[in-house]
């Protein structure tokens, strides 16, 4: 039997572009936690959870991650069966609740051993994939008016993104849609615009807010309010004129089923980590099929291997009504892979080699280890958050 033999958990810390302004957290770099397997015959693996500003946005961090891998996940996986990551993720879910981002790194890490071994990619493991590439927005965050309109007219004439996401919930709502009035109107009718409020507003608020947002020329709103108020989501889809995307709100096929079941979501954003695998990612998809409930590719902002890995799951849907947000990797000032990420004519190219398809630059890597003798970055205690 092929086992697993030794599992590693490596923090990388890597400064974004520009500050990345959300409602919750203003981000000035990005903390990758990478997971490597080693199975016994010698075939390596690998999987990458990352969150979003820390702690701020869900349960789990970087550093959390890396010590659920390290303490609990590797006991438990070490010496099971390498060619079975369904059963040994099954298996682990015996010892382990929650910590779905951890197990997210883990699965992806069997799959891309697993792939490897067997000569297919992690999207033909799933099935087979519809789509060999996918289009990807840009998130316009930088919270300047004009500095975003700049930077989503850069994009538009290089062909990289066409459709725009803008970060709001942070400012006071008629300042939040007159920015987002102020970029569709320099725009207009070549991008597509949507909002995410990250669950700053109340039910109350957000009434008026989709109204405001439906006039500006709006595509879709993602999670106006707080994840825990499905009743309240479910009334303000009943009344939006715009479609109402479920983020936070969602963390696997039972949440998923819940959301669609009270109709209290227009769209799902699907994400692996939030999902609790490659797999849960599949059956989310599956849940919001069956629904009539419309997808999305949403990310973490994951480093090359978790876009890398969102990417093989979401070619595989064969319904993606409002494209991907895998843009994680461009958000970031340093490249992790020999071969860099496929970008153009607005959309993201998915490998086709064994496994996830794509190589880690060793060197690279060795050097912006946090646990690494000279750090690329110095992180301020409060910019962790
Ligand atoms: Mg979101």
């Amino acid at each position: 039997m092929i086992t697993i033999a030794e599992i590693e958990a490596i923090l990388i810390d890597v400064p974004t572009i520009r500050p990345h302004v959300l409602a919750m957290a203003t981000m000035h770099h990005q903390t990758l936690c990478l997971v490597r397997i080693t199975c016994s015959d010698g075939i390596t693996g690998i999987g990458e959870a990352t969150t979003i500003g820390g702690l701020s946005y869900g349960p789990e961090a970087p550093e959390t991650i890396k010590l659920a891998v390290d303490t609990y996940f590797a006991p438990a996986l070490i010496g099971e069966d390498a060619t079975k990551p369904a059963l040994a993720m099954e298996r682990l879910g015996r010892h382990i609740v929650g910590n779905n981002f951890a197990r997210c790194a883990v699965e992806t890490a069997l799959f891309d051993a697993h792939g490897k071994r067997a000569g297919l990619s992690i999207s033909e493991l799933l099935g087979g994939r519809v789509h060999d590439r996918l289009p990807v927005l840009w998130t316009l965050a930088s919270g300047d008016t004009a500095r975003d309109i700049d930077e989503a007219q850069k994009m538009l004439a290089c062909r990289r993104h066409d459709a725009f996401k803008i970060k709001i919930g942070k400012r006071p709502i008629e300042e939040d849609v007159a920015h987002v009035a102020e970029i569709k109107r320099a725009l207009g009718s070549h991008a597509s615009i949507r909002v995410d409020v990250n669950m700053a507003w109340s039910e109350l608020e957000a009434r008026p807010a989709l109204a405001m947002l439906a006039d500006a020329g709006c595509d879709l709103v993602e999670q106006p309010i707080h994840r825990s108020n499905r009743a309240g989501m479910a009334r303000l889809v009943a009344r939006s004129d715009v479609p109402i995307m479920a983020d936070e709100a969602l963390n696997g096929p039972a949440s998923a089923y819940d959301y669609a079941s009270a109709a209290a979501a227009d769209v799902f954003a699907v994400k692996i980590e939030q999902s609790g695998g490659l797999i849960a990612a599949k059956q989310v998809q599956a849940v919001a099929d069956a629904a009539g409930v419309g997808l999305y590719g949403g990310t973490m902002l994951e480093g090359a291997v978790g876009t890398i890995a969102s990417a093989h799951v979401f070619a595989t849907f064969p319904r993606l009504a409002f494209g991907t947000e895998l843009f994680g990797p461009l958000l970031l000032t340093e490249e992790i892979l020999q071969q860099p990420l496929d970008y153009r004519e607005f959309g993201l190219e998915v490998p086709v080699g064994p496994g996830l398809g794509i190589a880690l630059d060793e060197d690279r890597i060795s050097f912006m280890r946090r646990d690494a003798s000279r750090r690329t970055i110095s992180i301020a205690a409060g910019e962790r958050g």
